[in-house]
């Protein structure tokens, strides 16, 4: 898995993710997962933006259909069930809360900003809040490191092994 230090993006994935977002990326230090094509899945975003904007979501779920699966998630209840898991395994919590250590080490490598310390994403440590940013944790780190974030992809209807990417329109750009 890619983690950080991150080869920086190139052309052609700031443009397709771009295309995802249907605005231009911001702050892309690297691609942190891929599809099965190649194209972006999840973006290793700066901790703080060019504008000066911090921005905690480091590990941000690019790609629109898995975004769309996990919208899915959230609006069938799925965080309410997971909330619940938590609340009743104490080896899940002590694995989520290492998850949040694990997600705050990664940023440490891009820089260090006051305004976020200490504060990751999804709800990490205890909370489930953003079923997207625990998705895009646990394919950024594989398997075993965001287990709220596996549950959440093991559910989605979407995969990083079965390819539903869009044509981005971005033949024109070089490899
Ligand atoms: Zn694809």
């Amino acid at each position: 898995m890619t983690r950080p230090p991150f080869d920086p993006p190139t052309e052609r994935d700031i443009a397709i993710v771009s295309a995802q977002l249907g605005r231009p990326a911001r702050g892309v230090v690297g691609i942190a997962a891929r599809c099965v094509c190649g194209a972006p899945t999840v973006v290793a975003t700066a901790p703080r933006l060019d504008d000066g904007t911090p921005f905690p979501t480091t590990y941000y779920l690019s790609h629109p259909v898995a975004t769309a699966a996990m919208s899915t998630l959230e609006a069938d209840g799925v965080m309410a069930e997971f909330t619940e898991l938590l609340a009743d395994d104490a080896a899940l919590r002590d694995a989520y809360a290492a998850a949040h250590d694990s997600y705050l080490a990664d940023r440490a490598q891009l820089g260090h900003v006051d305004e976020i310390d200490g504060i990751s994403a999804g709800g990490m440590p205890t909370r489930v809040k953003c079923l997207h940013a625990l998705a895009a944790h646990a394919l950024a780190t594989g398997p075993g490191v965001n287990p709220i974030g596996d549950r959440a992809l093991d559910r989605g209807s979407w995969s990083p092994q079965v390819c539903e990417c869009a044509d981005y329109g971005i033949d024109e750009v070089a490899e």
